[in-house]
């Protein structure tokens, strides 16, 4: 990918920044029906970028999405409470406006002093923010163009969708990405292309067809891939184990067998389970129990975690690496009784010698939930699908408008 325009390119003191964050956090509602905000990663990540601009004298404009609101508002997907949590974090106000590029948003932002910072309401709240044809779209980001004087990207997660707030505004604004986007950019880019070796790839959660893509052209760079997850069974199957009721895509079990035959051809180690935490219900309660993958799952039960031998093969295996990217939960890490296969690829992370990096999504949220060592791991990405889709090889639209010309 070619470099990206740097913040540092561009001239943003006493002009107004719009500024594209990724604030898409989970959320819940609380005893008295307020909403709560369960984590909030993505805003801390996008605070450096801020608190740059803000401290060069920018009038800094945010745009973000929350949910899939499919171009209507809806109160339950405003971004209030993300406006409340970013003021407490960054300790100064955040002017909330009520409509996505209407009056309300001409007014908070002509209201913005040198150095403060205002938010617009969900800007899929409006249909043109997603729509597939590139005039709506346009049309819709000439609106906020004229709210500012320069663009900068910074939700990571959101450059692979080609979107008026993404692709369309930095056409018509001077731009550069934030200070996360070009993080995210670099670390992704030494992984295509410059990977210190050993070079481990790990990648789990539920369905392998999401992982078909990322499969392919990581057999062709990697000098390992461990496999676990729902979608090891769809492999486990392919090797002609018996795995009862577990997660399978039939569907996808001959190309499967063609990834494990190029693995094998290319002398790629392509690492699956050897043993399975069962159960007989997708429960936290179930009854549970440790079988191997040569016994296989009996009818009637499932496989919901790596068993500890796979644990303890997986974690040796990312140990021994220069180089580690992992991508997707060993098991249902939510529940304690098939965690423990993610905690020891997660805890193995911390302690590998060189780079190790998650890629988003489920698997960062795991770090968090589980208490791994943040600190100790190189990169904690923010974008599941746009670091899935630049592990692909693909370009990402909302990159490929930002790169130095
Ligand atoms: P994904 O959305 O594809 O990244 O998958 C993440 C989800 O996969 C998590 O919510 C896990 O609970 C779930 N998961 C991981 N392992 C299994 C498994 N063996 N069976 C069912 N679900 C699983």
């Amino acid at each position: 990918m070619s470099p990206v325009v740097s913040l540092s390119d561009l001239a943003v003191s006493g002009r107004t920044v719009l500024l594209r964050a990724d604030f898409n956090v989970p959320l819940d509602t609380d005893a008295s029906g307020g909403r709560v905000i369960t984590d909030d990663g993505r805003i801390r990540a996008a605070l450096p970028t801020i608190q740059s601009l803000t401290s060069q004298g920018a009038r800094v404009v945010i745009l973000a999405h929350l949910g899939r609101p499919k171009g209507v508002p809806a109160e339950e997907l405003s971004l209030r409470p993300v406006a409340a949590r970013l003021a407490e974090l960054l300790g100064q106000p955040v002017a909330m406006a009520a409509d996505v590029c209407s009056d309300s948003a001409k007014a908070v932002v002509a209201g913005l002093a040198p150095g403060e910072v205002a938010m617009l309401e969900n800007v899929r709240f409006d249909p043109r923010e997603t729509s597939k044809d590139v005039g709506e779209r346009t049309a819709l980001a000439s609106h906020w163009a004229a709210l500012g004087d320069c663009f900068v990207s910074d939700g990571f997660g959101v450059v692979h969708r080609e979107q008026a707030s993404v692709t369309e505004l930095p056409q018509l604004l001077p731009h550069a990405a934030g200070l996360l986007v070009a993080r995210e950019a670099e670390v992704f880019t030494t992984l295509i292309t410059d990977p210190q070796r050993p070079y481990t790839v790990v990648l789990g959660g539920s369905k392998v067809s999401d992982k078909l893509g990322v499969i392919a052209n990581l057999i062709t760079k990697v000098d390992r891939l461990l496999i676990g997850g729902g979608m090891c069974f769809t492999f486990l199957v392919a090797q002609g184990h018996a795995v009862g009721s577990s997660l399978v895509e039939e569907d996808q079990v001959d190309t499967v067998r063609g990834f494990l035959a190029d693995a094998a051809e290319r002398g790629v180690d392509l690492v699956l389970p050897t043993d399975l935490v069962i159960a007989d219900a997708f429960a936290a309660d179930a009854n549970t129990k440790v079988v191997t993958v040569e016994q296989g799952v009996p009818d009637g039960w499932m496989g919901l975690d790596i068993g500890p031998e796979s644990a303890a093969n997986f974690a040796r295996l990312v140990e021994e690496s220069a180089t580690v990217v992992w991508n997707g939960p060993m098991g249902v890490f939510e529940m304690a009784a098939f965690e423990a296969g993610t905690r020891a690829v997660g805890e193995a992370l911390t302690r590998v010698d060189g780079m190790s990096v998650v890629g988003g999504g489920d698997s960062a949220a795991a770090v968090r939930l589980l208490g791994i060592d943040e600190a100790a791991i190189s990169h904690i990405s923010t974008g599941g699908g746009a670091s899935l889709e630049f592990l692909e090889g693909r370009t990402l639209p909302g990159l490929a408008v930002l790169a130095k010309s």
